[in-house]
């Protein structure tokens, strides 16, 4: 079965940042060294020669380094057929900048929006115009004639209410690939503030489910959830990341401080966990439960074994 998944490697070029989000996961990582280009360029062939089928480039932020349309040509020229990369979208402003990333051959950017408007993305950011500038990014990209635009957004206590009119947001710009990823506590900026980001789960849930039934309702059913306890979406199996994730690839983690062969695999094992209320329940072969901080602070009461 492993050898019929696809192999991504997710390429971290370091954890320099232009935002500087609340709940960032590298908040603590700050510091590390960049990744040089050499490294970037030798990791990326070594990529190609292991038949990996998609590229993820991500930081911190990727698109701030001056090489990264170089990295990204790069790796198109190895014949890596997916190359794409997580952004906070700012860079794309420019529309110098915006031109020369998509002539790079880029196949995909993953946008990261935490808010339908700047107050509520501005707030997370820490970065005033960053929401702006987003925007801005999105309107050159088309403009461009570039359509290959995800989504995906941290689902925290301070966007969970506005989960509906985000989606909207979504649906207005037309893009058809969306998650909304649960915040992890285990690492960075909401292990520090747990309190202050981290919503209960029952409280999440239905707003990240309103999302999802906005996106299905303007026709884009590929929108998922991530890092959720399966009971909260029981009937929406198929919307759930890790799922179709594991199913489809073999995730590597390339960063500056670790390597991971098996992302899936270890997050199951070590980040992640299902309790004594998960006796029974139907979906606990393939759940991976909640995020261990998280139970560690609220406890299991919210789990609920689907039979
Ligand atoms: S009860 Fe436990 S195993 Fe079942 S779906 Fe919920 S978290 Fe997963």
């Amino acid at each position: 079965m492993s050898r019929a998944r696809t192999l991504k490697v997710v390429l971290f070029t370091g954890y320099a940042c232009n935002n500087n989000c609340l709940f960032c996961i590298d908040a603590d990582k700050r510091g590390l060294p960049q990744k040089t280009t050499a490294e970037l360029l030798r990791e990326a062939a070594a990529a190609a020669r292991r038949g990996a089928g998609v590229l993820e480039i991500i930081g911190g932020e990727a698109t701030i380094r001056p090489d990264f349309a170089r990295v990204v040509a790069a790796a198109k020229k190895l014949g890596i057929p997916r190359v794409a990369c997580a952004t906070n979208g700012r860079v794309f402003a420019d529309p110098a900048a915006a031109r020369r990333i998509v002539a790079s051959g880029i196949d995909s950017l993953i946008f990261s929006v935490h808010g339908p408007d700047a107050k509520t993305h501005d707030a997370l950011t820490r970065a005033p115009g960053s929401f702006a500038q987003l925007k801005k990014g999105l309107a050159n990209l088309k403009a461009l004639g570039f359509t290959a635009v995800n989504g995906n957004t941290t689902v925290v206590r301070q966007n969970m209410a506005a989960l509906p009119a985000l989606a909207r947001f979504y649906v207005r710009h037309g893009i058809r690939n969306v998650e909304y990823i649960f915040v992890d506590p285990n690492y960075g900026g909401a292990r520090n503030a747990f309190k202050l980001l981290v919503p209960r789960i029952s409280k999440a849930a239905p707003q990240m489910r309103r999302a999802l039934a906005i996106g299905r309702a303007a026709g884009f059913g590929e929108w998922k959830v991530r890092y959720v306890p399966l009971c909260h979406f029981a009937d929406r199996l198929d919307q759930v990341s890790e799922l179709n994730e594991r199913a489809l690839f073999r995730t590597e983690h390339w960063a500056p401080d670790f390597t991971n062969k098996d992302a899936s695999g270890s997050r199951a094992a070590v980040a992640r966990r299902r309790t004594e209320r998960c006796r029974g329940c139907r979906l606990y072969s393939v759940c991976e439960g909640l995020w261990n901080a998280y139970l560690d602070e609220y406890g299991d009461a919210e789990l609920k074994a689907v039979k």
